[in-house]
C-alpha cells in the first residue's frame, strides 16, 4: 500500500461536479481515493481542515519563470515555490526566455528541471523562431516534445500572414495559440495607460486602442481559419466587447484576465512606482468594471497571473524599469477580496475561473477533485485577512502591485500529486513517521 493522506472536515468545493459538502478527502498513491464525510480509514498523514475550504489546486496558464537565461531574477524551482505558496499546483510558462523556448533543447531543459519543482510546470513554445514574428516554429515537433501551447507573448505576432499560417499549423497539430494582443504601432514607447494619468505625469501612453485593434484582428483571423485562439491578459472594455461579439458569432475564442485588471486601476501610477507598471498597463475604473462584468457573464473564461519577476534594482527607475509584476502568491486572495467579497462571483465560480476552466482550455489534468484524479488540492481560509508584505513572498523578486494591501483568503496547505508542497515545514514534519 502506498502513502496515504487524509484531509478531515473541510468544506469541499469541486466546480467540475458542482459539489459543495463538508467532509474528508482520502489520498492514496498521489491520487484522490475517496471524498466523503466521516472517512474512518487510517492514514500516514492527517490534516485537520476544520474551518478550511478544500478545492482543486489552482491552474495558472500565464507565468514567466525567467529560466533559462535570467535566473538571477528567478528560476523554475523558485517560481514553483511561489506557486505552491499561492495554492497553484499547475502553471504554464511562457517562452520568452534566453534563449527562447522555440526548439526542443530549451523545452527539454524546462521539462527536466521541472521534475524537481514543487508543482506541475507546462512549457509553452514560441510561435516564431526567436520570437521575432517572422519564421514559424515546427509546432508538430514541439508539441511532441512537450509544449502545451504556443505563444510569442511579449512580442505580438504583428504580421497577419505569419499569424494566419501559425493558426493553420495550430489546427494541423491540435495546438492552441495564446495571443498577446498589442498593436505596436500604437503602443510603442508607451509606459502606462494613455489618458488623464499619463497626461498628468507627462509620460507616453499605451492607448486602449492598441489592445482593442489587435484583439479584433487576431479574432478575425481565427474566425476565418476556424482555429481556436486564446487571448492573454485582457485589460480593456473594448477587448471585452470584441471577445463577446466573437463568442456570439461562434468563434472558438477563449480569454484570460489577471487580478491586477479586476482589482486595480491606473490611479496607482500617480505614485510613480514601477511596481505598478506592466503590459498591458493598469487601465481606467471603467475598464476594470468591464473586466469584472466579463468574468461574471462568461466573456472572459479564466484568471491567470502573468507572473513576471524583476529585481528591485531593475524596478527602481519608474521610467526605465521593465514591465511586469509578480502574482502567484496574491491571485487567490485578490480573487476572494475583489470578486467574492464584493459579491460579483461566488467562491465556487472563482475556483472554476482559477482552476477548472484553465485546465479545460489547455486540456491538462487538474481542476477537479473527482475520484482517481491526481491529488492536487489547495486548502485555504477564505475569511482570514493578511497584509501583502513584499519581503515575505517566496520568490527572489517581490515586484507586486498588491504591496501593503490587505487581502482576504489565506492558503494553508497546498498538496500536489499527493505531496504536501506548502508549507514546506509541514511537509518535513509530515514525512517523519
Ligand atoms: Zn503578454
Ligand atoms: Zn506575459
Amino acid at each position: 500500500m502506498g502513502k496515504t493522506i487524509i484531509i478531515k472536515n473541510a468544506w469541499i468545493i469541486d466546480p467540475a461536479s458542482s459539489a459543495k459538502v463538508n467532509g474528508d478527502i482520502f489520498i492514496r498513491d498521489g491520487r484522490i481515493d475517496t471524498v466523503h464525510p466521516g472517512i474512518a480509514l487510517p492514514a500516514d498523514v492527517s490534516i485537520d481542515a476544520t474551518g478550511l475550504f478544500a478545492a482543486p489546486g489552482l491552474v495558472d496558464m500565464h507565468v514567466h519563470t525567467r529560466d533559462p537565461g535570467q535566473t538571477y531574477k528567478d528560476d523554475i524551482l523558485s517560481v514553483a515555490a511561489c506557486a505552491a505558496a499561492g495554492g497553484i499546483t499547475s502553471f504554464v510558462c511562457m517562452p520568452n526566455t534566453l534563449p527562447p523556448a522555440d526548439c526542443v533543447d530549451v523545452l527539454q531543459h524546462i521539462i527536466e528541471k521541472a521534475r524537481r519543482a514543487a508543482v506541475r510546470v507546462y512549457p509553452v513554445a514560441a510561435v516564431t523562431k526567436g520570437l521575432t514574428g517572422k519564421e514559424l516554429t515546427d509546432m508538430q515537433t514541439l508539441r511532441r516534445a512537450g509544449a502545451v501551447a504556443f505563444s510569442d507573448d511579449g512580442n505580438p505576432v504583428s504580421d497577419s500572414a505569419v499569424l494566419s499560417a501559425a493558426l493553420k499549423q495550430s489546427i494541423e497539430s491540435s495546438s492552441l495559440i495564446l495571443a498577446h494582443c498589442e498593436e505596436r504601432k500604437l503602443s510603442a514607447g508607451g509606459l502606462i495607460n494613455e489618458g488623464k494619468i499619463s497626461e498628468k505625469l507627462a509620460v507616453r501612453g499605451i492607448p486602449a486602442a492598441a489592445e482593442n485593434e489587435a484583439t479584433v484582428r487576431d479574432i478575425q483571423l481565427a474566425a476565418v481559419i476556424k482555429a481556436r485562439l486564446h487571448i492573454c491578459h485582457v485589460s480593456t472594455a473594448g477587448a471585452v466587447q470584441a471577445i463577446k461579439e466573437a463568442k456570439k458569432r461562434g468563434v472558438k475564442v477563449t480569454a484570460e484576465t489577471c487580478p491586477q485588471y479586476f482589482a486595480l486601476d491606473e490611479e496607482l501610477l500617480l505614485r510613480r512606482d514601477a511596481d505598478y507598471r506592466m503590459n498591458p498597463p493598469l487601465r481606467t475604473p471603467e475598464d476594470r468594471m468591464a473586466i469584472i462584468e466579463a468574468l461574471t457573464d462568461g466573456t472572459i473564461d479564466c484568471i491567470a497571473t502573468d507572473h513576471a519577476p524583476h529585481t528591485a534594482e531593475e524596478k527602481k527607475n519608474f521610467l526605465t524599469a521593465p514591465n511586469g509584476v509578480v502574482g502567484l502568491e496574491t491571485s487567490l486572495g485578490a480573487g476572494i477580496t475583489y470578486l467574492v467579497e464584493k459579491r460579483y462571483v461566488t467562491l465556487e465560480k472563482l475556483i472554476f475561473l482559477m482552476s477548472t476552466a484553465p485546465a479545460r482550455i489547455l486540456g491538462i489534468q487538474g481542476g477537479t477533485l473527482a475520484k482517481g484524479q491526481p491529488a492536487d488540492i489547495v486548502l485555504f481560509d477564505p475569511s482570514e485577512k493578511w497584509r501583502v508584505e513584499p519581503e515575505k513572498l517566496h520568490g527572489r523578486c517581490s515586484n507586486t502591485p498588491f504591496k501593503h494591501l490587505e487581502l482576504s483568503g489565506r492558503v494553508k496547505y497546498t498538496v500536489c500529486n499527493g505531496e504536501i508542497v506548502f508549507p514546506l515545514s509541514e511537509r518535513m514534519a509530515a514525512d517523519v513517521p
